[in-house]
């Protein structure tokens, strides 16, 4: 069974614990474990926040998540049509941060990899970025969480 949601909300901090509750309660029709899900909350919460802080330092504007269950996979979409990255690359590399004044460790990326199967990012400088993220739910045939 295939199943889709969009989120849209204010590229503001509060946000982000709402985005990833809202995401970890639609995955739970996949039967997921805890551990996926904790997975799941982490890597979309680093998204989001790159989007709020990097994607629109200045405003208020909006964040969209798309999420979409197919059989034992969740995809998710994470965009801003912010300042977008010159580098791609150079931005996933461990530890890398344009923002160091701002205590942040260059470890958001990081994280989404080692917890997603898969991570794609695109984006342009000026029209903003897609984190697409993709992870397999092994236990999804069925089973009942005791
Ligand atoms: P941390 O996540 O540890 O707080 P960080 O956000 O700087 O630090 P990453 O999440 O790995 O580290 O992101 C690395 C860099 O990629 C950021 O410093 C920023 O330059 C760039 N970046 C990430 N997401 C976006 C985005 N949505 N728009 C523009 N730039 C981004
Ligand atoms: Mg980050």
């Amino acid at each position: 069974m295939k199943n889709e949601m969009t989120l849209a909300f204010d590229s503001i901090s509060e946000n982000e614990g709402f985005a990833r509750v809202a995401v970890a309660a639609f995955v739970t029709q996949l039967n997921p474990t805890l551990e996926e899900v904790s997975d799941i909350r982490t890597a979309v919460s680093e998204a989001v926040t790159n989007a709020i802080i990097h994607g629109y330092p200045e405003g208020v504007h909006t964040v969209v998540v798309r999420a979409l269950l197919n059989e034992e996979t969740v995809e998710l979409w994470v965009t801003d049509e912010g300042v977008g990255m010159e580098d791609i690359k150079q931005a996933m590399e461990p530890l890398y941060t344009s923002r160091p004044e701002l205590e942040r460790s260059g470890m958001g990326f990081m994280f989404m990899e080692a917890f997603m199967d898969e991570v794609e990012v695109r984006s342009s400088p000026g029209a903003g970025t897609t984190v697409y993220m993709k992870k397999r739910i092994c236990r999804s045939q069925g089973q009942q969480e005791g």
